[in-house]
């Protein structure tokens, strides 16, 4: 154990974890798992105008479900609690005092109407307003009032904010893991909030603090966070804690199927293909969006598409498990660019977990999916199934479509493949092919296999015609796996039985 390497994933429940979220915890795992490390779960619920109800609980389900298991979080507890920000409240008054006394923050007592005034002013001037070192001289804070008055409005109990107050023309250095060197003239920040008169501080101090407070080595979140980390960086500065200021990772975007863009629930929507790890139902709206879990996907699969939206093992391997992932995993191999989602591969990582998984492991998922479709199948049978359906799905839910004709005699038979396939010399010649598997011993693939090729070369036969129209009689259609193997499955009886069945109704 790495007592010194501990990341956290800090999601505010505003609603379902996208699946950009699910990586920067997928992150934060790997790097701390390969190091030894502690990976932390804190819910950052300081903006209570923004909570959604059940959002912490779905972000705690679906670390569950990709097997993310937080060491040390609301659920787990541990030495540095609570890991919920709104338990934590009474803490970051004093943090925000330090800075008051220190002159690295100031009080604000402009009101949202005269801010408002003064944005109009701007507008119409053409130029854009930020409260900066530019303006504040000229606005209501403890910058340009006396002490006294200062004090008497606060005692008052007048509304204010506090506000980190940067030094104009500051050029602050900055270091990403990912991004390399950051230059940013202090000149281009607002003098952001820190903390507000109902007690509650913002994002940007309760991060910081909090980040401090729970000893957090590196942060790994979002490209959306980098404009916020020269005030980052220059709080940890202001608190005198440089020394202990963890490493910084800003993740790439994750971008639409286009590549134009950031990818949203909208694209989900029109693409058909879910951006939520687990099913979402909005509180308010009552809508519901999909989840990979409900559309059929394994967890494995999921971060193992994931982990290669950004980071780039260097070789050509695409198909990780999670052990495989936490030794390869390396935040000096994400990406500076964003990287296009794309759904068909997607469903490709989904269909090779599903080969990757033994097939005695399928079983009981084959055994449900067939039970809810009122068959039941000893294990030995399953067992001969599952290595023929299984390369043919993507998700288990295929697997009905994929096996049915294992269990029932078609009732149908497919129009189009009648036109094309079945001749009229066809009814005979599936007549001698029923009569030569009369004779098959023993009822194998292999066996199967060798009688009807031998068939159809001493008969001069062609090959193509015969499996067609074979396989319309099995199944129905033109589809489905090898006919030896299902021939096999299904026994002697239950294929003379279907060929005579189908020879009757396709000539009637
Ligand atoms: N609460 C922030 C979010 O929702 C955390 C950003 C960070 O990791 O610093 O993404």
């Amino acid at each position: 154990m790495n007592q010194n390497i501990r990341v956290r994933f800090a999601p505010s429940p505003t609603g379902p974890l996208h699946i950009g979220g699910l990586r920067t915890a997928l992150f934060n795992y790997l790097f701390a798992k390969k190091s030894g490390g502690t990976f932390i779960l804190r819910i950052e619920d300081t903006d209570q105008t923004r909570f959604v109800k059940g959002a912490e609980d779905y972000i705690i389900k679906s670390l569950e479900w990709s097997g993310l298991i937080p060491d040390e979080g609301p659920r787990q507890g541990g030495g540095f609690g609570p890991y919920r920000q709104s338990e934590r409240k009474s803490q970051y008054k004093k943090y925000a005092m330090q800075l008051l006394e220190s002159g690295d923050a100031y009080y604000a007592f402009d009101t949202p109407g005269e801010l408002d005034q003064i944005r109009k002013e701007h507008d119409s001037r053409g130029e854009t307003f930020v409260y900066d070192a530019r303006i504040r001289e000229s606005l209501k804070n403890s910058l340009t009032m006396e002490p006294q008055a200062v004090e008497e409005l606060i005692a008052a109990g007048t509304p204010y904010v506090i506000r980190f107050r940067f030094e104009p023309n500051r050029e602050i250095e900055m270091h990403d893991m990912v991004r390399g060197e950051v230059v940013v003239n202090s000149s281009t920040l607002d003098d952001k909030i820190l903390f507000k008169s109902d007690g509650m501080p913002t994002y940007h101090l309760a991060n910081v603090v909090d980040d401090n407070l729970m000893a957090i080595s590196h942060v790994i979140r979002g490209e959306e966070w980098l404009p916020s980390l020269p005030l980052h960086i220059s709080l940890y500065r202001a608190f005198g804690w440089e020394h202990l200021m963890p490493g910084f990772a800003h993740l790439p975007l994750i971008l639409k199927p286009t590549g134009k863009g950031k990818l949203s629930k909208r694209d989900g929507e029109k693409g058909g293909f879910p951006v939520f790890p687990l099913e979402w139902k909005d509180p308010a709206s009552g809508e519901i969006s999909p989840g990979y879990r409900e559309e059929g996907y394994l967890p494995e699969a999921c971060n193992n598409l994931l982990a290669l939206l950004g980071w780039n093992p260097g070789t050509e391997q695409e198909l990780f498990s999670m052990d495989e992932l936490i030794s390869e995993f390396q935040l000096e191999k994400v990406g500076r660019s964003g990287s296009r989602f794309d759904p068909e591969k997607s469903k490709w990582f989904n269909h090779q977990h599903i080969q990757l998984m033994e097939d005695e492991k399928l079983l009981p998922a084959f055994h449900t999916i067939l039970k809810a479709n009122g068959v039941s199948v000893e294990n030995s049978r399953l067992a001969m199934l599952v290595p023929i359906i299984k390369p043919r799905i993507n998700f288990f839910h295929q697997v009905w479509e994929e096996s049915w004709f294992f269990f029932k005699a078609p009732e149908t038979y497919d129009t189009g493949v009648i036109k094309k396939r079945w001749k009229e010399d066809t009814p005979d010649k599936m007549q001698q092919l029923a009569e030569a598997l009369e004779q098959c011993e023993p009822f194998t693939p292999e066996s199967v296999e060798k009688l009807v090729k031998d068939t159809i070369a001493s008969k001069e036969w062609g090959m193509g015609a015969i499996m067609n129209a074979w396989r319309l009689l099995l199944v129905g259609a033109a589809k489905g796996p090898g006919l030896f193997d299902l021939a096999a499955f299904l026994g002697r009886d239950e294929v003379i039985g279907r060929m005579k069945k189908g020879i009757g109704e396709i000539t009637r």
